[in-house]
This record gives structure tokens, sequence and C-alpha cells, in this order.
């Protein structure tokens, strides 16, 4: 199938991504391999932002079940998503890409506070950019974060790196008879509540035109092959 082409795309990444199979939070070797699957996409010319979760460290909701308050649990979620962004920051340095990290929550020894026209100039430059923090706000994910984000840079896709290879009717885990969809609608999305990301974040994209591709980002290189037309994934769009 012919798949759309983009020039400035946004990745989403999950913060379990970079754990390791011996319970490392982050494991090194697992954000190099991710590092590299960005380098390959940035070598191709594209324009790439990133937001990285910190699912792997600490979410506002589970905490808040614990007993946290909610809103400093959140808070808590966002600065791990600081620590994830510096671990993706210093391995892409490690292999010569040159990145910025902007984080919503200003922290000016740590890294840049998000500034949009800032941000611009460092795509402008090749830069891949990192924004961390979310939103900035409690209640929201980084999900709603990277719809937010994909729209103010005026991103022409939103890649969602995940550990499937797409949007399933059922749980493929649970499911055998499952089945991936090529495209599906982000009103079905919604209707059905389909894994995609949350609620917020797909009728931000459907709202502002911004297609949402999901796949695979722990198979090698699969990253540069969806974004070339190939591999698999499932598109959802308007
Ligand atoms: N978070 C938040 N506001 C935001 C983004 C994130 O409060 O705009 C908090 C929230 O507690 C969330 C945590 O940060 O659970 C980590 O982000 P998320 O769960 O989205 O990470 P992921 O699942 O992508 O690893």
């Amino acid at each position: 199938m012919d798949r759309p082409r983009f020039k400035r795309i946004l990745l989403k990444l999950s913060g379990e991504v970079l754990m390791g199979p011996d319970g490392l939070l982050i494991d090194p070797t697992i954000t190099a391999r991710v590092a590299g699957e960005i380098q390959a996409v940035r070598a191709s010319g594209y324009e790439l932002c990133v937001v990285v979760g910190g699912g792997n460290i600490f979410r506002g909701l589970a905490g808040a079940a614990k007993g946290f308050d909610r809103g400093s649990a959140d808070y808590m979620g966002m600065l791990a998503t600081v620590m994830n962004a510096l671990a993706v920051q210093n391995a892409l340095e490690q292999i010569g890409v040159d990145t910025r990290v902007q984080s919503a929550i200003p922290m000016p020894a740590v890294c840049e506070p998000f500034i949009k026209r800032r941000a611009e100039r460092h795509l402008e430059k090749g830069r891949v950019v990192i924004f961390a923090a979310g939103t900035g706000n409690p209640y929201f994910t980084t999900d709603t974060g990277a719809a937010l984000r994909a729209a103010e840079m005026k991103c022409d896709a939103l890649f969602k790196g995940t550990s499937v290879d797409g949007v399933y009717d059922a749980d493929p885990k649970k499911v055998p008879t499952a089945t991936r969809y090529e495209t599906v609608s982000f009103n079905r999305v919604l209707a059905d509540d389909l894994k995609v990301m949350d609620a917020s974040a797909i009728a931000l994209c459907r709202d502002n035109h911004i297609p949402i591709v999901v796949f695979n980002i722990r198979e090698l290189g699969n990253f540069a092959r969806v974004l070339a037309g190939e591999g698999t994934a499932t598109i959802v769009q308007n």
C-alpha cells in the first residue's frame, strides 16, 4: 500500500521502550539501539521531534493509587520523562547526532525550556529536538504532550513507537484471531476504545489532521523502513 510521505515528524516513545530485560529502568544498550533508529531517520533528511514518556520510572495514576496525591504524583511522572529525555539525548550524542532537550517545566541547569521558535530553529539546523515533561500539567499524559507538540511544531505525522506492529481489532496477546488494521479512522479508534494513545491525544491529532503511525520500534531498522513506506504499521487518520 502507498503510504503518505512526510518531512517533519514527531516520534513518541513510551518510557518502557528504554527498559531492559533484567529490569534496568533505563537500559544503556537498549537506549543506544533506539538512538540508532533515530539516527538512521535523521540521516535520511527528516526533521525529527521526539517525545519520551516516563512510565518505565513513574506513572502518576499508579502513584495516586498507592496513596500519593495525584498532582504530586503527576509531577514526579513528568520529572521521570526528563530523565528519559536526557538518556536518549546522551545516547544520540554518543553517535554524533546533534540534539536539544526542551522541557515543558523550565529547569535551566538541565535543559532548555520549551520555546517553540527556538525548537523551530533547532529543527532547521538539523538537530533532533527532544521534548520533555509532557504538557507541563498534571492530569495529562505524554501521549497528549506528543500530540500537542506535533500540532505546535506543525509535524506531518506522529509516529508512535511501541512493541507491537500496529493497531489490532482486539488484543493480539489474548485473541489469536485479532487482525491488524492497515489504516483506521480516528473515530473508530475512539468508538471502539482501541489501544493506540489516550483519547485526548487521539482527538487532538484528529482535529489537527495529524496522522498517527503505530509501529514496532523494537525491530531493528523498522523506523526508517516504515517511514520509507515499507514495513508493517497502522496509520490512524481521518
Ligand atoms: N505526566 C503528566 N502530564 C503530562 C505528561 C505526563 O502529569 O503532560 C505524568 C503522568 O503522571 C504520567 C507520567 O508523567 O503517568 C509519565 O508519562 P506517561 O505515563 O505518559 O509515560 P509513558 O506511558 O509514555 O511511558
